[in-house]
């Protein structure tokens, strides 16, 4: 399927649940924000630069402020300098002055929806609460997931591990 020709949920699933969390009416309210993205990372993903794997992704991250920053995965020849979509979009991000993650969508043209992978989930969590909703959309199966930062990665090392509050936005 091309990856221009794709077929975006016209309405989120019935059964609304993140993981085996509780749905609160602030988790719905954010999540149907975060549909928005989608379309944006979508428009994006042909700029993917996967000429080895053939795997093209786009993430679109939303601060809290509102604002869309998006990236797509750029593979190299050296094949370990490969960059992820997410963390160029967290990257273009932070590039613009915003420090906090909303949301973050993830699409991809793999068979299912790709989850981010552990460097990415370590720097979204640099960003991010453990309540950032993170959405992942395959435009081969039209599939959609819904996580929670704290649902994928437990436990992560935070800037107050290392750092005094303060000193985090200076
Ligand atoms: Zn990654």
């Amino acid at each position: 399927m091309s990856i221009s020709h794709i077929t975006l949920p016209v309405r989120w699933p019935r059964k609304r649940r993140i993981g085996r969390e509780v749905m609160t009416r602030q988790n719905n309210i954010l999540i149907e924000k975060c549909l928005a993205l989608i379309e944006e990372a979508r428009k994006v993903l042909e700029n993917s630069y996967a000429p080895y794997s053939g795997i093209h992704v786009a993430a679109a991250v939303r601060s809290k402020d509102g604002s869309v920053f998006l990236g797509v995965n750029i593979e190299n020849a050296s094949y370990g300098l490969t960059i992820c979509a997410e963390r160029a979009a967290i990257a273009s991000m932070v590039t613009a002055g915003k420090r906090s993650i909303d949301c973050l969508v993830i699409v991809s043209n793999t068979p299912k929806p790709l989850p981010p992978c552990g460097a990415c989930r370590q720097v979204m969590a640099e960003f991010a609460d453990d309540n950032a909703i993170i959405i992942s959309y395959s435009v081969t199966s039209s599939e959609m997931r819904v996580w929670t930062l704290g649902e994928l990665l437990p436990h992560a090392v935070k800037p107050t591990h290392i750092l005094e509050e303060t000193k985090r936005h200076q």
